[in-house]
């Protein structure tokens, strides 16, 4: 389906529906402009443009920040002066005739398999999206993400990395996802941004991960088609991850209270790591020396490859370990867990098992506002 210069229609109304389907069609919405009228007001002239023509308003709609980058955040005009067109005639009692047809528009079609994508973004208040255009009509970056990712990032966002791979799609965007790790201690996306690949210098770098559709020459709907298929997978996997969390224990190496403890509260991904603390306290540790001063204990404790002080404060209630691995990884060493086990400690203090591991943090269950975070992400 396809309008030509000299297709003929009955009446007006029907030349209008033919070039209404075939926008449809092709990805683009019309809108009328011009008419001209004969002296007993009937149409002679009708013009059909597609609905990105024209930069009516376009000063109005933007602000122009310092270095002449314009930015106003969901206000973008989407006009970028298309010039695809059609011009209905009047041709008397023949009716109306396709006078004029300019079939190549000047920005990209949305056809109809990536609408519903479209549509859901736009439906969906939670979808977190921005972006940004130049002076010149140029994309310039986007920010995009979806309610759980929102949700992750109120979960799992405590540290985020970003982590800029080039990317050769058609817009030479930079593609930059924004990643933290879950309570399972997987890769977990928070968002993902693209950038001007022109006003941003990051060294290339390769992301294993999103690898496998980044370098492809796609379209920006397609980008985001196949975005959405891998961050799919990635819950997927989450998913899968807690249901083996429910229905698997994993076996306890030591007769010691808190390993039970800690199989109980953290992800089995983490236990494990946990494990190997508490079964290192057991095996390779030992205590060296004890002091005692008012209210705080001093352990020396030689765990084979060196020495390391842990502190017990009795009235502010913490221990401190030289190593520092609680304040690196918010999980303990074994240079604490010998010193509970010889305290005999029946369970890992609360403060010191930090939600963000446990089975319980999850993604499903908190939102929150990433507006602050994302605005204070410097894109240039
Ligand atoms: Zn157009
Ligand atoms: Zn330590």
């Amino acid at each position: 389906m396809k309008a030509v210069v000299g297709m003929m229609f009955k009446n007006m109304l029907d030349g209008i529906q033919f070039y209404r389907v075939y926008a449809a069609r092709c990805g683009f919405d019309i809108r009328f402009s011009t008419v001209r009228k004969s002296k007993d007001g009937t149409i002679t002239w009708k013009y059909i443009l597609c609905n990105r023509e024209g930069e009516k308003n376009a000063a109005v709609d933007f602000d122009a920040t310092v270095d002449g980058v314009i930015d106003k955040r969901h206000k973008v005009s989407r006009r970028v002066r298309c010039r695809a067109r059609v011009v209905l005639k009047s041709s008397g009692l023949d009716g109306y005739a396709f006078h004029f047809f300019e079939e190549r528009h000047s920005h990209p079609l949305v056809s109809d398999k990536h609408k519903e994508f479209l549509k859901r973004m736009k439906l969906c208040s939670a979808f977190y999206f921005e972006y940004l255009v130049d002076g010149k009509y140029q994309l310039r970056h986007i920010f995009w993400a979806d309610p759980i990712s929102r949700r992750n990032f109120a979960a799992f966002g405590d540290s985020v990395s970003f982590d800029a791979t080039y990317n050769t799609n058609r817009y030479k965007m930079v593609f930059t996802p924004f990643t933290g790790k879950d309570n399972h201690g997987k890769c977990v996306t928070f968002g993902v941004a693209l950038l001007s690949s022109e006003n941003t210098s990051i060294s290339e770098s390769a992301n294993s991960f999103y690898g496998s559709f980044v370098n492809s020459n796609c379209n920006l709907v397609e980008f985001f088609m196949k975005y959405d298929s891998v961050i799919d997978a990635q819950r997927h996997a989450y998913a899968e991850m807690n249901s083996v969390d429910e229905s698997t224990v994993p076996s306890l190496q030591t007769p010691i209270l808190f390993e039970k403890h800690a199989v109980a509260v953290y992800t089995t991904n983490i236990f494990v790591k946990v494990q190997k603390e508490i079964y290192s306290a057991c095996v390779k540790c030992r205590i060296m020396s004890i002091t005692e001063s008012e209210h705080q204990l001093f352990y020396n404790v030689n765990d084979g490859e060196g020495i390391f002080q842990v502190v017990y404060d009795s009235v502010e209630d913490i221990i401190v370990c030289s190593c520092a691995k609680f304040v690196r990884e918010g999980l303990l060493c074994c240079h604490i867990y010998i010193l509970l086990k010889d305290l005999n400690v029946d369970r890992i203090p609360d403060k010191y098992v930090v939600p963000r591991w446990t089975r319980y943090q999850s993604a499903d269950n908190e939102d929150v506002q990433i507006t602050s975070f994302i605005n204070n992400i410097s894109f240039r």
